[in-house]
């Protein structure tokens, strides 16, 4: 097929993958690598928005010569990317002021108290669909404009630029001709006003935060503009797709109708549910959040349960404590133990996410005794995956009255066959993972495809979506209800352990 190429940047926490895509929609070519990740303070999580860029350029040329694709081959660029992590830079340098701080870091957590004991949460989880928690860019942003004197007034000239991760990358690739953003990233900065699609002039004002830092906000599928030749191997392409991984996912892995959710099992994990073009407004402490727009249509929304650590519970039983060698030997490990012995972990390592949130939480691992080994830290570390996600499903259920009847499921953690199954065994319903398990750069090229006509429609593309493997649930009920139960109190012993 001579038809050129769709390049999706997926550029997420633990580092930067990208893939290409033909028109069939298979994958041609992929790389990827890790990033560094710096951890200055305790709580506190940060980026080098410098080498996001050049690792991902690096990843770029190698997908393409994995793919045989030359530059001028590929029709539209897409990118996804880790929402919530916010930079600011100069747009004359376009140097970053500082480093990026990441979605994980809890750094403002008290400015986070304050506004809540002013009475604001009500308001602002009205207008933008999300709750006020450090994960959030907002304090972020707040955070970093006060880092360098004179930052806050140069801001208000127009000299500095705010970004999250796709804004950062679009304006490297287009040399700085484009500052935009997408609808789905806007709406997780705590900034945007989801109902009115634009920033919120009284959050601003609450948090000092000059418009004239903002990028352009326009739909996900969307010519935004085209790759400077100087940065990009030579060629201009079009960038044609944005969207929060999250978002992302939910888009390739085709939940186009409401009612239908995914969740991602990455270093966090997210479940995400289509609810149409309606918000639903939460009261059980779920995020209303854009799934995406599309050129000239209106824009649809999502119902979110976000949990901080998931994968990266295997990442901090590898590199923090030295237990395994990599994440996939968990699963060897957790199926050598019968039961888990009742030691159970809760990996509050950043706080607590939907639907605790809790950002004084604290990791814990109780129930241990002298006859535990690593195994049992390790199917303790799995578990904690699946009952975090039952947590945010019986959330959910409550919230929209839809019992889920099945989860389809993606991200780097669904490799592990034990954590799919007892997934379906805590939940209690299937578990669906598709052939194509990055569906977060599918998404993203999708998103791509369409805003330059390489896909037709959205029917063309979920007819593509391909079952590889379903998890039946096999567990009594008394059985999974009782684990559950027993994590639950394991929960309540770590809230608020930072702040006594
Ligand atoms: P992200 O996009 O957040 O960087 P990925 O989707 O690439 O994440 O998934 C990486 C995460 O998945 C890591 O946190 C890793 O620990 C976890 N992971 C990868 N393989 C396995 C496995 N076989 N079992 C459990 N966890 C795994």
């Amino acid at each position: 097929m001579d038809n050129g190429y769709v390049l999706a940047i997926d550029q997420g926490t633990t580092g930067s993958t990208v893939l290409v895509f033909n028109q069939a929609g298979a994958v041609c070519g992929r790389a990827s690598a890790e990033i560094t990740q710096y951890y200055p303070q305790p709580g506190w999580v940060e980026h080098d928005p410098q080498e996001l860029w050049s690792v991902t350029l690096d990843v770029v040329g190698e997908a393409l010569e994995q793919a045989n694709a030359r530059p001028g081959e590929v029709r539209a660029i897409g990118i996804t990317n880790q929402r919530e992590t916010s930079l600011l830079w100069d747009r004359r340098s376009s140097l970053p002021v500082a480093r990026a701080v990441v979605w994980q870091d809890r750094r403002t957590a008290r400015l986070c108290d304050e506004l809540k004991q002013e009475g604001l949460e009500p308001l602002w989880q009205e207008k933008t669909g999300l709750l006020i928690d450090p994960y959030f860019s907002a304090t972020k942003v707040y955070w970093l404009l006060d880092q360098v004197s004179d930052l806050r007034s140069r801001a208000a000239a127009g000299e500095i630029a705010f970004g999250t991760i796709d804004s950062w990358l679009v304006w490297k690739l287009t040399g700085g001709q484009c500052h935009v953003t997408d609808y789905s990233n806007a709406s997780r900065t705590l900034l945007f006003n989801i109902h009115e699609l634009d920033w919120d002039e009284d959050i601003l004002a609450r948090l000092d935060i000059p418009r004239a830092v903002l990028p352009a906000v326009k739909p996900s599928s969307h010519v935004y503009g085209e790759t400077d030749p100087q940065a990009f191997f030579g060629h201009r392409v079009p960038i044609a797709g944005i969207a929060g991984d999250q978002q992302a996912a939910l888009f390739g892995q085709t939940c186009y109708r409401p009612g239908m959710a995914k969740t991602t099992y990455g270093t966090g994990s997210f479940l995400l549910m289509n609810t149409g073009r309606s918000p639903v407004a939460s009261r059980q402490r779920l995020l209303t959040t854009i799934a995406w727009g599309i050129d000239d249509e209106p824009v649809e929304y999502a119902l979110e349960g976000s949990i901080f650590i998931t994968g990266a519970a295997l990442q901090w039983l590898r590199d923090g404590l030295g237990l395994i060698a990599n994440a996939a030997e968990s699963e060897e490990l957790a199926l050598s133990l019968q039961s888990n012995d009742d030691v159970y972990f809760v990996p509050a390592l950043t706080g607590l996410g939907s639907p605790h949130w809790d950002a004084y939480a604290r990791g814990m691992i109780i129930g241990l005794t002298r006859g535990c080994t690593k195994a049992h830290l390790a199917r303790a570390a799995l578990e904690s995956i699946a009952y975090q996600t039952r947590d945010v499903v019986d959330a959910m259920s409550r919230e929209s009255g839809i019992d889920l009847r099945e989860l389809r499921a993606d991200g780097g953690a669904v490799a592990n066959h034990f954590l799919m199954q007892f997934q379906a065994d805590i939940l209690g319903v299937p578990v669906e993972v598709p052939s194509i398990t990055e569906t977060t750069a599918q998404g993203a090229a999708y998103l791509a495809g369409l805003a330059v006509g390489f896909w037709s429609s959205r029917e063309e593309l979920a007819a593509r979506w391909q079952l590889a493997q379903r998890y039946e649930p096999q567990m009594e009920k008394k059985q999974r209800d009782f684990l559950h139960g027993r994590w639950e109190r394991a929960v309540n012993r770590c809230r608020g352990w930072a702040e006594e």
